[in-house]
């Protein structure tokens, strides 16, 4: 078993006992794999074990990374079983106006959409022949000064926005909160994120409800789960330090 293997296996066995201990199915918490800073060797690693969806934060770096997994797929997947197409990537990372381009022709997610701007460029550039630009709000929901990501009080009139552009899917919310003292005060947070994406789904504003919850990294994933989250992102407990 190689190092990745093994914590990707332990990452697993927190994401289950958080979801027991809050009362909830395990499957409804998925894994992306934040690989950023790592080579496509440890990207490798990770699929072999069997993760398949993957998180970039920096955009010209993951557009790398795909094309180098996509012909590792090509090369391996007679040999290995794993089929071209299968893995989706993600950026969780800050989008400027010209970025916009890569990430609509390269990636599946994009989960660090934070204005209209960003949204209706990354609409407009989506390769017709590629399936809608999966697609999360990032919320500043502890209102840190230096952070992106939308205030609480705009993010139901983006999300409504959003949902209306042809070439994208509202799938929900992404937020990073700052770090907490202890559990109590990081579910605190993460509750405010979970309670905000309650009330735009409970808006009437949205024709298809938001069903993504991307919240929890390695040092917080089990207040995130606690709180709601349905999608952990954890680099670190996975790849190591950075
Ligand atoms: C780096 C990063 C992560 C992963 O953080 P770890 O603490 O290494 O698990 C998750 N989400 C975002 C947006 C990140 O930038």
């Amino acid at each position: 078993m190689t190092t990745i293997s093994h914590h990707l296996r332990l990452v697993h066995d927190r994401i289950n006992a958080a979801s027991l201990a809050a009362g909830r199915d395990p499957s409804s918490v998925r894994l992306l794999a934040v690989s950023k800073t790592f080579g496509a060797d440890a990207v490798i690693d990770a699929v072999q074990a069997g993760q398949r969806a993957f998180g970039e934060n920096y955009i010209a770096e993951g557009v790398e990374k795909i094309d180098a997994l996509r012909r590792w797929q090509a090369d391996e997947t007679p040999r290995t079983g794993v089929a071209t197409g299968t893995l989706e990537w993600h950026c969780i990372g800050p989008i400027q106006s010209n970025k916009t381009r890569l990430v609509a022709e390269h990636f599946d997610w994009a989960q660090s959409v934070d204005r209209l701007k960003i949204a209706q460029r990354l609409s407009e550039q989506r390769p017709p022949a590629l399936a809608p630009l999966q697609v999360c709000l990032q919320v500043n929901i502890d209102g840190g000064v230096n952070k992106s990501g939308v205030a609480p009080g705009d993010a139901l009139a983006l999300a409504a926005e959003v949902a209306r552009l042809p070439r994208l899917v509202l799938r929900g919310l992404m937020a990073i909160p700052e770090p907490a003292i202890d559990f109590v005060a990081a579910c605190a947070l993460h509750t405010c994120a979970r309670a905000l994406f309650d009330q735009i789904n409970a808006s009437g504003e949205l024709a298809v409800p938001m069903d993504t919850l991307s919240l929890g990294m390695t040092a917080d994933l089990e207040a995130a789960i606690r709180a709601g989250s349905t999608m952990v992102r954890v680099g670190t407990a996975i790849f190591g330090g950075r």
